[in-house]
């Protein structure tokens, strides 16, 4: 079992944390996964919320995983822990700015890193196991993902207490304090979580919360406002040492066990951050100050070893809890300049270089670069595309590229294309043609690619002007799944759908076949209507009939030859081509150049292929769509 479940569920995106042998403490892997599917989910509309839910009773999520943090941080390399913190900072403020619902379901403990996930969400959830609490302190650290966001805002003097004493609070407890948002039941929980998955409506879960359990917490607070209102550590240290009483003399006993560095840095953390501007990013950058700094300077290793490593619960702090100097406090939290948290997304826009930007490349290329692509493009005719950046030459373009994109007339011209900027594109590029070339061409190309540490693929398309225009083309690729990967976003932008065929040249086998049929069903298909014609049929009739029998085809059904019969086509419009004449010659040339390397009997194909040349090259086709085959046919006896 992996350690975290991240799936689409009907309208919700999912994610469970799955080791409950180690109260589902959270991994850095586990947090850059989180990280990576929410930034995901954020833009699929096929998601309408995130429900983020743990197995096991135990806990929803005790911590982080800091194990790792102490084999590296002991041996003096402070760089792995910098980094989880980073990064898991930047997954918690995601969450809570996410723009869609976050539903979290918190069974059990939630502390330190849980909170950090379970504690942001527009929906959080508790239930009679909940426990959640803070205690960082505990190990040197300081409430970190986002927790001191929550304290700060805590009312009264909570926040300090909290923080301070890592005291757990029940489902009541964190309602009232501000780290949950509703009770439900945990034997509702999984039908809830289905109804959501199922409808993605947030209200179903809005209208499933009950009234909240006592907060016993509430009672106690006048007693926490007056003993931890002071400025500093050493202010609450005096109030609770005053007293004889039960409450104060048990938060004195807890808060004691803790680093007093930390202690004393949270203290003044929750005074700085309290305000009415308040931010979770003004929060993280606040902890990440301290926790930045905790290896090196704080107490986190000691306090790793004493309750994790060696468990002898007798850490030797650094200070003692009342003399902790106001200038060891401001060292840990002073800013950190240019190693400050940030929350910049790395831009991860392919850069694209298209070459040939004719009929069908200059339309894909507009509709890259409105996408927000950056594309770089060139045609030897000099032709400019709105949105797209005019550059040289065709190695100029390539240069930089994540993808080249080829729109050209056929392999002749793509091999001498490739030649060009096979050398020019940078390592791991893909080199994706969408031309129509001959198979070998094709997978010459691409094996040169391979040799230069390239990806490639053969992608020609179907769908004509028209579905370039409207991005609505079907490719039929050829390539490894990984070129193939990498360049499934531009086919989502340029097509409606991407057929991966298998390997190199497969694009080009489905296409050429494609076509061969299409040739030949269009020249029976305006055979029989000449037919029709002669014995008298009516071409409607012809149609109602053969478009609902055994005759039906794309041609006939949807490109219908006969003008004024069927939906509109070329045929209404004087056969202005949609796809001309010339281009399904190239095409069943192709088909037959391929049938002849391949020993493949075509008769059809063959005698298609001669009506084609014959049409295009010595009639009147040339220019035409390939449905005029039908006034040709017309004017023809048997002769
Ligand atoms: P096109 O002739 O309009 O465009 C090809 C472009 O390539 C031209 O602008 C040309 O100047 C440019 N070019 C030629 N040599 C070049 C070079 N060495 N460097 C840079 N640019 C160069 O053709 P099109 O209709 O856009 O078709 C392109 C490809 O798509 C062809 O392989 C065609 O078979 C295929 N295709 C076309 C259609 C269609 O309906 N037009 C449909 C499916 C597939």
């Amino acid at each position: 079992m992996t350690d975290i479940s991240i799936r689409k569920s009907g309208h919700a995106g999912r994610i469970t944390l799955q080791r409950p042998k180690a109260l589902n403490a959270l991994t850095y892997q586990m947090c850059l996964q989180i990280d990576a599917a929410l930034k995901d989910w954020a833009m699929d509309g096929d998601i309408a919320l995130v429900i983020i839910d743990a197995e096991g009773e135990k806990a929803f999520c005790a911590g982080g995983d800091i194990a790792e943090m102490y084999d590296t941080g002991t041996k003096g390399d402070y760089a792995y822990g910098r980094k989880f913190w980073f990064d898991e900072y930047r997954m918690n403020n995601r969450i809570a700015e996410y723009p869609k619902p976050v539903a979290s379901f918190l069974q059990g403990f939630t502390m330190g890193g849980g909170v950090g996930v379970g504690c942001h969400g527009s929906h959080r959830i508790v239930g009679e196991s909940s426990q959640i609490a803070m205690p960082e302190c505990g190990i040197g650290l300081v409430p970190d993902v986002g927790g001191t966001y929550v304290l700060a805002n805590a009312p009264g003097r909570l926040g300090e207490y909290l923080g301070t004493t890592a005291a757990r609070m029940t489902a009541g407890d964190a309602i009232a304090v501000g780290f949950a948002d509703g009770f439900i039941p945990e034997a509702e929980w999984p039908a809830l979580i289905e109804a959501l998955e199922t409808t993605g409506d947030i209200t179903i879960l809005e209208q499933a919360v009950q009234d909240r359990p006592d907060a016993p917490l509430l009672g106690l607070q006048p007693e926490i406002d007056r003993h931890f209102a002071g400025e500093a550590l050493s202010d609450i240290l005096n109030n609770l040492e005053h007293d004889g009483g039960e409450f104060a003399q048990d938060a004195l006993k807890k808060l004691s066990r803790n680093a007093p560095l930390s202690t004393a840095c949270t203290v003044e953390m929750i005074h700085r951050l309290r305000s009415p501007n308040l931010t979770m990013r003004k929060a993280l950058d606040m902890e990440y100050r301290f926790t930045y700094r905790a290896m090196e300077h704080g107490d986190f290793i000691e306090g790793i070893r004493a309750q994790i490593i060696d468990k002898d619960r007798n850490p030797n702090w650094q200070h003692d809890l009342h003399k902790v100097p106001p200038v060891d406090v401001s060292k840990m939290l002073i800013p950190l300049g240019k190693n400050a948290l940030n929350f910049e997304e790395e831009d991860d826009t392919m850069n694209i270089g298209f070459i040939g930007l004719g009929n069908m490349g200059g339309p894909m290329a507009a509709n890259l670069a409105k996408a927000g692509y950056r594309v770089s493009g060139f045609d030897t005719a000099g032709v400019t595309v709105e949105g797209v950046t005019n550059v040289a030459s065709a190695p100029e373009a390539a240069a930089g590229a994540d993808v080249v994109i080829t729109m050209l007339p056929n392999g002749a011209i793509l091999r001498v294309v490739a030649d060009q900027i096979l050398p020019a594109m940078k390592a791991g590029a893909v080199l994706l043609d969408c031309s129509t070339v001959d198979v070998a061409s094709a997978r010459d190309v691409a094996s040169q690619a391979d040799a230069a540490g390239l990806g490639a693929l053969d992608a020609p398309v179907s769908g004509g002007v028209g579905g370039a225009t409207a991005g609505t083309l079907t490719f039929m690729v050829g390539g490894s799944d990984q070129a193939f990967a990498i360049a499934k976003p531009l086919f989502d932008v340029i097509g409606q759908k991407a057929v991966h065929c298998g390997p190199s040249g497969n694009g080009q086998a489905a296409k050429i076949c494609n076509n061969m049929i299409l040739g030949i069903t269009m020249i029976g298909t305006c055979e029989a209507f000449a037919l029709a014609d002669k014995l008298g049929l009516d071409r409607q009739a012809m149609f109602d009939v053969v478009s609902t029998s055994s005759g039906y085809s794309w041609t006939m059904n949807a490109y219908c030859p006969a003008p004024g019969v069927g939906p509109t086509s070329p045929a209404d419009n004087g056969y202005q081509p949609g796809f001309a004449a010339e281009l399904m010659l190239k095409d069943l040339r192709l088909s037959q150049q391929a049938a002849e390397a391949a020993d493949a009997d075509t008769p059809l194909g063959e005698a298609a292929t001669a009506l084609y040349q014959q049409f295009v090259e010595t009639e009147d086709g040339l220019g035409m769509d390939f449905s005029a085959m039908l006034p040709r046919f017309e004017k023809r006896g048997r002769a």
